[in-house]
């Protein structure tokens, strides 16, 4: 009985500390009790990185959040009747920029899924009951799909580069960075009106790895990840949309193309790389070349429908980093050439921003119907 004595006092002692400047807060912790689970939603001051744990002695869950503080010690013991899977819920500081909150549990391997949310930014943690399961999570042996079994809901919109990295440049200084943050949002918003939770990797001009991108794709247990782009090529008279979905087997051309989006040439490309690729195409190869071809032929069609002849450069596959980083379906859309004159300048224009959404959108629309057909069907 020392030992937590002794860490009550440590914590004690970080609590007592002078709070560093710069922290955030945690603004509130609520409980919701459901007949398959307790969700507990951990509201805060603003967007912080996290990590999760679960460990089975005594059982319980924590989440570790960076950046803020967390006035304390807090401890809230349930007080509802009955069976529910988190018994008490308590947090403190964990270290001068680090707070933890701890859901204990009332027994070892709980199914549960965490997840964040926006506007407010708070934690979302679903702790189910025994015997009731978890949705199908990521965790499967090879040569199971994951996502053959629940509906597309929750799309993360990936605007390519930003921020330092200005991605292709093109006619008249156009920029892809600006070029496919524009169309981000209105795709974001476009799916939100047709009723999916859309979350944007970024929302302004900032620069963020692939991993930053994928790893909230992940964190979020997105169905679907989308990456914006637009294309360049040293060739002035390219133009065209192209729509890639991750494999190893691919040519020079689309080598180069993924070496440009990864921000690598082509030879940094390691065997390591290509084995990570090939191992995560088994979990979602179907998904993804099917959300591809749907996207893809929607976007050609609706720009073609605006703009007269457009280019299609079909549906490909390539090394992109950005997407072997994914745990779900994952494809990166190049929507056009900044470097074409005719294609750049509409690139630049905001009504090409909304087509090109749009478009994608339906896209998605029958990938998310022809898939729901498909659970149904069971299959
Ligand atoms: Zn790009």
């Amino acid at each position: 009985m020392r030992r937590p004595l002794l860490l009550v006092g440590l914590l004690l002692a970080l609590v007592a500390a002078d709070r560093p400047p710069g922290l955030g807060d945690v603004a509130d912790i609520r409980v919701f009790d459901h007949d398959t689970h307790t969700r507990v939603v951990i509201e805060l001051s603003r967007e912080v990185d996290y990590e999760v744990n679960q460990l089975a002695q005594p059982p319980r869950l924590y989440v570790d959040i960076d950046g803020v503080w967390l006035d304390g010690p807090l401890a809230a013991v349930r007080e509802r009747g009955g069976a529910t899977p988190v018994r008490r819920v308590r947090g403190g500081q964990n270290t001068l920029t680090r707070a933890r909150v701890v859901l204990e549990l009332d027994g070892p391997e709980r199914g549960y899924r965490v997840f964040h949310l926006r506007d407010p930014f708070r934690i979302v943690a679903d702790i189910y009951r025994q015997g009731a399961s978890a949705p199908p999570r990521r965790e499967k042996p090879p040569g199971v799909d994951a996502f053959d079994t629940r509906p597309v809901q929750r799309i993360v919109v990936d605007a390519g580069h930003g921020g330092k990295d200005p991605g292709a440049l093109g006619v008249d200084r156009l920029r892809e960075k600006d070029v496919v943050l524009r169309i981000s949002r209105e795709l974001a918003a476009q799916l939100r009106r047709d009723g999916f939770e859309a979350v944007l990797t970024r929302d302004r001009d900032e620069f963020l790895t692939l991993q930053q991108r994928t790893q909230r794709a992940n964190q979020l247990d997105a169905d679907l990840f989308i990456s914006v782009h637009a294309n360049a090529s040293p060739n002035r008279r390219t133009s065209g949309v192209e729509t890639y979905l991750l494999d190893t087997r691919y040519d020079r051309q689309t080598a180069r193309v993924a070496a440009r989006e990864n921000g690598t040439s082509v030879g940094e490309l390691s065997e390591l790389q290509k084995i990570l690729a090939s191992l995560r195409l088994g979990y979602n190869e179907r998904f993804a070349a099917r959300v591809a071809g749907s996207v893809h032929d929607a976007l050609v069609s609706g720009l073609r429908k605006r703009y007269g002849s457009v280019e299609d450069l079909g549906v490909k596959r390539g090394p992109f980093l950005v997407l072997f980083q994914a745990d779900m379906p994952a494809i990166l859309v190049e929507v056009g050439f900044v470097s074409n004159r005719a294609e750049g300048k509409r690139l630049a224009s905001r009504d090409f921003a909304r087509t090109a959404a749009h478009s994608i959108a339906r896209g998605v629309r029958a990938y998310r119907d022809q898939h729901a057909r498909s659970l149904v069907a069971g299959r």
